[in-house]
């Protein structure tokens, strides 16, 4: 069983650092708030990549990096980043090869259906726009940071930068230098 894997891992780990591990602050070392992909190929591999270290960021992910609205969570996590954590500037970063660049609303449906959800349920919901998927990844970027940029409760001195990451290689394309 998963969770019975991961306390494994945990008890190892607990005593493994138990002497060694400093205390660190709520607020990020470097002022910094990154908002990226939920992607698996991200883990333990863009942090390292922006030199990026424990207590240095707050990292906000979801699926696809995208921002639906004005009332979305992203928002609200980093106006606390702002105001709440010491955050001075916002990274959103968006990766190739980003499955939800590929999603297929009749494919989720079908799969909805085959979970168990109610055919009436999935008729009232436009699936395409709730999902959140996009076809072209700079755009979705360009979005987020757009959006961010526009909202009436984020500081219009905060930069907010869009990033493109490999999560092949790591390599990163600048696609909105927010300094500019
Ligand atoms: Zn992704």
């Amino acid at each position: 069983m998963l969770l019975d894997e991961i306390l494994l891992a945990n008890s190892f780990f607990v005593h493994e650092y138990r002497d060694r591990l400093k205390k660190l602050s709520h607020q990020p070392k470097k002022q910094v708030a990154i908002f990226t992909c939920m992607d698996t190929r991200l883990v333990e591999f863009l942090e390292p990549a922006l030199g990026i270290k424990r207590g240095d960021a707050k990292i906000i992910k979801n699926a696809g990096n995208r921002i639906r609205d004005n009332c979305d969570d992203v928002i609200r996590s980093l106006a606390a980043a702002v105001y709440l954590l010491g955050v001075k500037e916002i990274l959103v970063i968006g990766h190739l090869d980003c499955g939800m660049s590929r999603v297929n609303k009749d494919v989720l449906a079908e799969r909805m259906l085959r979970y168990g959800i109610p055919k009436e349920e999935i008729g009232k919901v436009d699936l395409a726009g709730w999902i959140g998927g996009f076809s072209d990844t700079e755009e979705n970027i360009f979005d987020a940071v757009r959006k961010i940029r526009q909202h009436q409760l984020i500081p219009k001195n905060i930069p907010v930068h869009g990033l493109l990451f490999s999560p092949d290689d790591g390599k990163i394309k600048v696609v909105v230098n927010g300094y500019e």
